[in-house]
């Protein structure tokens, strides 16, 4: 398990980080959907893998219904940022058990970065104070294997698809193309890799070291719903 900085001692106090204004909502101004967990990496790790847990168990609390979105309507205060697959198989906020203004989320193919992403990112850490992100990558994922495939029979696909292609292949190349297990292994580097990025990212580095927030990689199993965390490899 990764591992998490105890910033139980700074809990309560919203974490300014460096770099970053403080411009957006009022800090701690509204009891809203996500600050249960205290606002460090660790509680909001521990939030969001038990909301993993009641999901795969069968006793999920959060409905999606109407007077959830209601009762969110406030100001916005998530606790963390999960940025998965668009994979129909995962949606996210379903396996985490989470309800409205509870976690922000991101899917792009392969949870693959672009400006975009990352400045989603640098937005909802630096401007809404969330103390975690979660890379989420996933058994069987179409990406990867569309990444192999390209590898293997040396067809870059057109379009912007070659961009998600391009970010995957490091991985995929690492994990060594010949391997009968490429696919399952680049899916794991994959997620390592995008940790490892945005741990660097020029406006989460700081607050990274600083352990006011954490970048986590895991990986979610189609079959039974369980998201297990990736060590950083
Ligand atoms: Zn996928």
């Amino acid at each position: 398990m990764p591992k998490i900085p105890d910033l139980a001692r700074a809990g309560r106090r919203r974490a300014k980080l460096d770099g970053m204004g403080s411009s957006g909502a009022p800090m701690g101004a509204t009891s809203g959907q996500g600050r249960q967990a205290g606002g460090t990496p660790r509680a909001a790790l521990a939030d969001l893998l038990a909301g993993n847990r009641r999901f795969v168990s069968g006793q999920p609390v959060h409905g999606h219904d109407v007077t959830a979105a209601a009762a969110a309507s406030g100001d916005q205060q998530p606790y963390a940022v999960v940025l998965g697959c668009i994979d129909s198989r995962v949606p996210l906020e379903a396996i985490f058990d989470q309800t409205f203004g509870a976690i922000c989320v991101i899917r792009t193919g392969g949870h693959v970065l672009d400006r975009a992403v990352c400045g989603s990112i640098e937005y909802v850490v630096g401007q809404l104070g969330v103390p975690l992100v979660m890379v989420l990558g996933h058994e069987r994922c179409g990406a990867v294997q569309a990444t192999v495939e390209a590898l293997r029979t040396g067809q870059r696909p057109g379009g912007s698809l070659a961009h998600l292609v391009d970010e995957i292949a490091p991985a995929v190349t690492e994990a060594g193309l010949d391997d009968p297990a490429v696919q399952p292994l680049a899916i794991r580097r994959h997620v390592r890799r995008t940790v490892r990025t945005l741990r660097e990212d020029y406006l989460l580095a700081g607050p990274v070291a600083a352990g006011r927030v954490a970048v986590v990689g895991g990986l979610y199993d189609l079959a039974t719903g369980e998201v297990a965390l990736l060590d950083p490899g």
